[in-house]
This record gives C-alpha cells, sequence and structure tokens, in this order.
C-alpha cells in the first residue's frame, strides 16, 4: 500500500518566510499529484490519509504522521451556512425556559434535555432550569412542597403526560414549537375525520411519539421507502412527516403510497427551517470550491446529524464536532475551502468559536497578513478597540464643542473609563463555569484578576489626572459615570429578597445596557471636556451630545445584534431581543437618519464648525453595515465591532483631518 509520507518530503514548516512557504507549499502539492496521479486520485490518497473513506462522517480525534501533516501557513476560506444556528422553535422554548427561570418563582424544569446541545444545556442549569428524567408520574409533585414549573420542550410531548403532569401539581408551559403544534393539528383533524395516520419519522424520537398521541388508533411510522411499501394502510390515509424528516425521502415515501393508495392526502409538515439548513448544507457541500464540511452541533441531535449525512451522501470529507476544542488541526491541514453549518440546536457562540478555531488552524498567507487579521480579532475581541474608539469619539465631539486642543488628559480618561467599566461588566456576566461561557467572555474571566487589577490602576489614574487639572466638578462627574458603570454591574438588592425584587441589578432592567453604554460615553467623552474647557456654547454641547449619545446607542445595539444567542443564554434583555432583529435594524435606521438630520441641522444652523457635515460619514456607514451585515459571514463578531466601533474611529479620523485642513 501506498505510504506517501514515508516516500515524499515533507512540506516545509511555517517559517518568517510565509510567501516562500506557501509557494513551496504548491510546488509541494504538485509533486504530490504527480507522484500519485490525478486530482481525483489524489483527493482519494488525501482520504486515506486522513482516515475518511468517500463521505465518512468522523468525529476528529486522528492523529497522523507530523512529517506529512505540518502546517504550511496556507490560505484557508471558511464558508459559513446562513442559517447556521438556533431554529425559532429552538429559540421559543430556550426563551421561555430562561424567562421562567429569571422570574424566580419557583424551581423550573424542563421534561427531558430542553435541547439537543451539552453547551447550552450546561448554560442553562447554570440557570437553575434542571433536567427532569423518568416518567411524569415518577417526578416531584404537590406533595414535594414546591412542585414547579415544566417546560415542554420543542419536540412536543403526548397530550397524557401534560395531563399526568398538572396533575401532580406542577405548571405546565408548552414550549412546543409553532410548526410541531400545527403538524400536530393536521393529524388530530385527520384523524377525526377517520383517516388513517401514516407519519414518517424515527419511531424512537420524542416528537414521533407526541404526533402519534394526535392521531387515535391507526397510526403507522415508517422511515423508509421500504417500509411504506410493506405498510398495511387502510384508505383513506393522510401522511405527515416529522419536521425535521429528510425531504427526499418523504418524497419517495409519498410516492411510493401513492402508488398503492387511491385516497392519500399528503401534507407538507417538514419546516422551513430543517429544509433550508438541510438545502444548505446540500449546496455547500456540493460546491466545488468546498473540500471539506465541519458540521457543529450535539452528537445526539438528529437534525446535526442529519446534516452530516447529507453531507456526506454529496461525498465531502464531513466533521461532526460539538465544540471548537473537539477540531484536530492535523486532521484538517490541506484544505483550502471548509463548508462550515450548524444544527438547529447549536447556539451560534458555538458556531463562531469554531469559525474562529478554524481561522487559527489556517492561517492566511503571506504571515504579515495572518498576524495583521489575528491582531485585529484580538484588538476587537479585547476591550482595547473600543477604548481606542471613545478616544476618537472625544476628539470629534470636542471639536464640535469648538475646542480646538483636547487636553490629553481628556483623552486617556475617556480611554481608561472604556475599558474599566467594560471589563467590569464582562467581568460580572454569567455565574456559569467558564467552559460554558461565550469565548470573549470566557476570555476575561479566565483572566479576571489582572484585568480587574489593571482596569482599577485605569479608574485610579483617570480620575487623579482630573483631581490634578484641578477641575472638581469634571472629576466628580468623571466619579459619578464610574458610580454608575459599577452599580450597572452590581446587585443592589440582596439575594435574599431576590423573590420580591425582580430587578435586583440595573442591568437586569430590560433594554437597560445600551442605554447606560450611552449615557457612560455622553458623560465622558462630552461633557467631562465641555465643563473642563468652562461650559462655553449651549447650542454646541447639544449637537455634540446628541451625537455622542446616538452614535454609541447605535454601536452598542450593533453588536447586540450580533450577540442575541448568548445574551439569551446569559440572561441579559437587549433592545434586540426584547424587539428582535428586524424590528430592531429598523429603528436603528430610524435613529441613524435623526443622528443626520442633528448634524446637518447644526451645522447649517452655525451652530457647530463644518465638521458636523463630514460626520455624516458615520451614520451613514452603520446604516450600510445593518442592511448588508450578512454578506460578512466570516469572522461576524469581529466584523459587528469593526462597523460598530468603527463608526466611531472614523469620527476621530475625519475631525483630525479636518482640523489639519483648517490649521493648513
Ligand atoms: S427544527 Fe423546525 S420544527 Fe423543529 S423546533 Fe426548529 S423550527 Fe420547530
Amino acid at each position: 500500500m501506498l505510504q506517501p509520507w514515508t516516500l515524499l518530503p515533507s512540506p516545509p514548516a511555517v517559517a518568517g518566510h510565509a510567501a516562500g512557504a506557501a509557494a513551496v507549499q504548491r510546488q509541494h502539492r504538485r509533486r504530490l499529484r504527480g507522484a500519485i496521479g490525478d486530482d481525483t486520485n489524489f483527493r482519494r490518497w488525501r482520504q486515506g490519509v486522513f482516515g475518511f473513506g468517500a463521505g465518512g462522517v468522523h468525529r476528529l480525534t486522528a492523529h497522523r504522521p507530523a512529517a506529512i501533516l505540518r502546517r504550511g501557513g496556507r490560505s484557508v476560506e471558511v464558508k459559513l451556512a446562513r442559517t447556521a444556528g438556533f431554529c425559532m422553535g429552538v429559540r421559543l422554548a430556550m426563551d421561555k425556559a430562561l424567562a421562567l427561570a429569571a422570574q424566580g418563582r419557583g424551581p423550573v424544569y424542563t421534561l427531558g434535555p430542553l435541547i439537543h446541545n451539552p453547551q447550552a444545556i450546561g448554560m442553562l442549569e447554570a440557570h437553575g432550569v434542571r433536567e427532569l428524567k423518568g416518567a411524569p408520574d415518577a417526578l416531584p409533585g404537590a406533595d414535594s412542597g414546591r412542585p414547579g414549573t415544566v417546560v415542554i420542550r420543542a419536540h412536543g410531548v403526548p397530550e397524557q403526560v401534560k395531563d399526568q403532569l398538572r396533575a401532580r401539581g406542577l405548571e405546565v408551559v408548552d414550549g412546543t414549537c409553532p410548526h410541531v403544534l400545527a403538524a400536530q393539528r393536521h393529524i388530530a383533524r385527520h384523524a377525526a375525520e377517520g383517516y388513517t395516520i401514516v407519519i414518517a419519522g424515527d419511531k424512537d424520537h420524542a416528537e414521533v411519539e407526541g404526533l402519534r398521541s394526535h392521531a387515535g388508533g391507526r397510526c403507522i411510522v415508517v422511515s423508509t421507502v421500504e417500509e411504506a411499501q410493506a405498510a398495511e394502510v387502510v384508505e383513506p390515509a393522510c401522511l405527515v412527516a416529522q419536521t425535521t424528516f429528510n425531504e427526499e425521502t418523504y418524497e419517495l415515501i409519498a410516492a411510493a403510497l401513492r402508488r398503492r393508495l387511491a385516497r392519500l392526502e399528503v401534507v407538507q409538515t417538514i419546516c422551513r427551517a430543517t429544509r433550508d439548513r438541510q438545502e444548505e448544507t446540500l449546496r455547500l457541500a456540493h460546491d466545488p470550491e468546498v473540500e471539506a464540511m465541519v458540521v457543529v452541533g450535539g452528537l445526539h441531535s438528529a437534525n446535526t446529524r442529519r446534516l452530516a449525512e447529507l453531507s456526506r451522501a454529496a461525498g465531502k470529507p464531513t466533521f461532526h464536532v460539538e465544540t471548537a476544542a473537539d477540531l484536530d488541526p492535523q486532521a484538517l491541514w490541506g484544505f483550502r475551502v471548509v463548508g462550515l453549518t450548524a444544527g438547529a440546536s447549536t447556539p451560534n457562540w458555538v458556531t463562531h468559536a469554531v469559525l474562529q478555531a478554524l481561522e487559527d488552524i489556517h492561517r492566511p498567507a503571506p504571515l504579515a497578513q495572518a498576524l495583521g487579521w489575528r491582531a485585529l480579532a484580538a484588538l476587537t475581541r479585547s476591550n482595547v478597540f473600543s477604548a481606542a474608539a471613545a478616544v476618537a469619539l472625544t476628539y470629534a465631539a470636542a471639536q464640535l464643542l469648538g475646542i480646538r486642543d483636547p487636553s490629553p488628559v481628556f483623552l486617556l480618561s475617556a480611554f481608561c473609563y472604556v475599558f474599566a467599566v467594560t471589563t467590569l461588566n464582562r467581568l460580572a456576566l454569567g455565574d456559569a463555569p467558564e467552559r460554558l461561557l461565550p469565548p470573549r467572555v470566557a476570555f476575561y474571566h479566565r483572566h479576571a484578576r489582572p484585568l480587574a487589577a489593571a482596569s482599577a490602576l485605569f479608574a485610579l489614574g483617570s480620575l487623579s489626572s482630573l483631581v490634578l487639572m484641578g477641575n472638581w466638578l469634571a472629576t466628580a462627574l468623571m466619579a459619578l459615570g464610574y458610580a454608575l458603570g459599577v452599580a450597572y454591574a452590581v446587585r443592589l438588592v440582596p439575594a435574599r429578597l431576590s423573590r420580591l425584587v425582580r430587578f435586583a441589578r440595573l442591568k437586569d432592567l430590560p433594554a437597560s445596557k445600551d442605554l447606560f453604554v450611552a449615557l457612560g460615553y455622553l458623560v465622558v467623552c462630552v461633557l467631562v471636556p465641555w465643563l473642563s474647557q468652562g461650559g462655553r456654547g449651549r447650542p454646541a454641547l447639544a449637537i455634540a451630545a446628541a451625537f455622542a449619545f446616538i452614535l454609541t446607542f447605535l454601536k452598542a445595539n450593533v453588536v447586540d445584534m450580533g450577540d442575541m444567542e448568548q445574551d439569551r443564554l446569559l440572561g441579559r434583555e437587549t433592545l434586540p431581543i426584547l424587539l428582535g432583529s428586524a424590528r430592531t435594524r429598523r429603528l436603528l435606521t430610524a435613529l441613524a437618519v435623526v443622528l443626520a438630520i442633528v448634524l446637518a441641522a447644526g451645522a447649517a444652523l452655525g451652530w457647530t464648525p463644518s465638521l458636523a457635515w463630514l460626520l455624516l460619514a458615520c451614520p451613514a456607514s452603520l446604516i450600510v453595515y445593518l442592511w448588508h451585515r450578512h454578506d460578512f459571514p466570516t469572522a461576524p463578531d469581529v466584523v459587528a465591532a469593526l462597523a460598530a466601533d468603527g463608526a466611531m474611529l472614523l469620527a476621530g479620523l475625519l475631525a483630525l483631518g479636518w482640523r489639519a485642513l483648517a490649521l493648513g
């Protein structure tokens, strides 16, 4: 048997000369092709080397000879499926469970796992939502003192189970997905009209059990065409599908039954979310550019496993992973384009962590570009980028206020404030174990002490600088800003009173985060410099204040729109969570237009310098991003931060340019 790694020289490892290394890599690849035949053979050879036969689904664990698998600094493109992530049904059920837990009215349970994803389950447990295992009549009941509430998961359950739960004194909150409810209604109606119900699905799946309970006595479950051909079906019959059933198989089953039955009604119950994910996975897997597929999601999740099966059937090497930790860099070496998709039960922060890990495995060449991207990603995922953006905003606001040469103390104070307060708030996020936290939050928890120490130093430094300037009013205002930042994150109501008061912290107030963020920026970037310079020019103050407040409110919400899933899991009720993504986008667009009008009015009325005209580019850039954000599927959190904080950086750059021109 051909053992290429024993016969061929290995590719060079990444070194300082990445471009050269990439060229040698290409040469090496050509030599390999020459040695082992055409591209098809090359693929076959690679499949042999990496341990997967054509189309096999593998969990990434294998380790291969390092000589041939050493990384070569090659570029990779990750094609991320737009449909990856929670579907509507899972999201609704999660929302219900988390909202009940936040109300603190008693124990909250789910009957079986609410979602087939260990990371999301872990996060639910951290919020006190526990899974009940066993038959309903063996569960704790009213006699246990605090029976609590049971959330029915998206798959639904047989009606008798709900009755049994209620009989035990448990409150039942139905988290059954609306699509599953619709399928149940179809079945109940046809069963009442005397139809035999044929369900295409997995006999042992909880959803199918629930569907059967609505079918009365005449119900048959089939999962293959052969079973459909062999089934004894009494006419008239009605065919429905488990909502996550494979669409092609369903059509084949329907065709097989139609050939045998004159009176057959076929109902389309496969949900759009499932179809969209399956279609997009197939599109990616059939994309000739895509060389391998990574499917993210619970290993026991039926819909995720189905995506992996489809990808395998399309002939692509497919890796089903639960988290980024399951990725094996060695196994993924050599693929230039990787398709990435995720099941309907996979939180998007888990998918983003896998995306990030894939990028880390395959660094874009040349090295300078790779380092540039990694530095950018690290900056945006830390507070440094936001803090630098605050400096830029302060400079732009100072120009609007007519402060031509703002003191460096104000600029540094803005940096220190944003760094310290954002760090504090991230550290106060989530009481869950670190492994369950989204990567950005986990980073802060991992480095909590040095980050907290740096924040305290920054806060002390900025306050002392203002004291040394002798401006007590500005110092008091800055101290108030810090106090607000601290008060926002810490518990104001003792834990023992939390049953009486729902909002124990300011951050528990729905949609409060973005308002507090905007208020903080307003104080630090506008009011402190304005007071320090004698508090002159009220009309200019109004325009500068509106500019800073609205721009930072927009920035905070742009970031929140990308963090909706993790915010839900962390129990944060941001504006996008309250309004939904589409309405938030419309609201933010309207606010950006208002900001543009305010700036234009300020400039036209002569209340502010002509810089205000240039600053129209800031709300415009955010509007463009809001309506095109899905065009940037790679590293969405980095792109969102670039767009959000980038609008503030843009303001600073425009102000610098305008000032330079004015001086010239
Ligand atoms: S996959 Fe479809 S049917 Fe199933 S929970 Fe999600 S939205 Fe509902």
